[in-house]
């Protein structure tokens, strides 16, 4: 596998590169321990569209939290089946099931990074487990966080972050997808620039940030894929970021 030099002298090569570039070259170099996450939005559409192009037996998971839109499921039904995509649902860990239904109302309120953390970051880690690479359709342009990203991302634990669409900005996105004659997300033209979870995603206006809509006045901006916590693979180190009291789940992880 790669160095972290190679990465390094790769992923400076790679700002010049186009996204088709760069997808083509990891569905190539990592076949078939490759895998894509989408959150099947308007802005995920043109990777997927890409993806559709150059390998649609990639994998591509999709995070089910239980708290979509009815509207995200059904625009990923259309687009899986539309352009005959490999899409597989994620979902939590059964271990927390009986823990998360004594709270889902209130969890994601009360607590987004526990919840953010069981539905998503944790999926995602077991699904990941087994891959060599990971393809993710963020942007510079999205977040603080994000501009701080590589196209190439070397994880602790081994697996390759790839980074296709880091350099595009939100014209690039609309660009393509007017190019295209690409779909939106049934909920953009109401103003849901960025969509997530129903509980956490509110319409905005169209000159605010495209994800200023996203926990919107609660001081959060990522779910926990693309920060630091994806890479804990110990949610009881975690205890500082979260709220909620996850000694009972904690006692739990120590008597399997
Ligand atoms: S975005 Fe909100 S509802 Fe979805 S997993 Fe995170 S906190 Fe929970």
């Amino acid at each position: 596998m790669l160095t972290p030099q190679e990465v390094e002298r790769l992923s400076e090569e790679f700002e010049t590169k186009t996204p088709q570039e760069i997808l083509k070259w990891a569905i190539d170099m990592f076949w078939p321990q490759i895998a894509m996450s989408s959150s099947f939005q308007t802005q995920s559409v043109p990777l997927l569209h890409m993806v559709g192009q150059i390998n649609r037996n990639l994998l591509i998971y999709f995070i089910d939290t239980g708290y979509h839109f009815w509207e995200t499921s059904i625009f990923r039904e259309q687009l899986a089946s539309e352009w005959h995509l490999n899409v597989l649902d994620l979902y939590r860990d059964t271990r927390w099931d009986v823990f998360v239904r004594q709270r889902t109302r209130t969890l994601p309120l009360d607590d987004p990074n526990l919840c953010c953390f069981i539905h998503k970051v944790q999926p995602m880690q077991a699904a990941l487990k087994d891959m060599l690479a990971w393809i993710s359709g963020i942007r510079r342009d999205q977040t603080a966080t994000r501009a701080k990203a590589r196209i190439l991302e070397l994880q602790e634990d081994g697996l390759l972050k790839v980074n296709p669409l880091l350099n595009w900005t939100k014209a690039d996105v609309k660009r393509y997808a007017e190019e295209h004659n690409l779909p939106s997300h049934p909920l953009y033209e109401k103003g849901y620039r960025s969509v997530g979870c129903a509980p956490c995603t509110v319409a905005i206006g169209v000159n605010d940030d495209e994800r200023a809509g996203r926990w919107q006045g609660r001081g959060k901006t990522e779910c926990g894929l693309h920060t630091t916590m994806f890479a804990q693979k110990d949610f009881s180190k975690l205890k500082n970021d979260f709220q909620t009291d996850i000694s009972e789940m904690d006692r739990r992880k120590s008597e399997r």
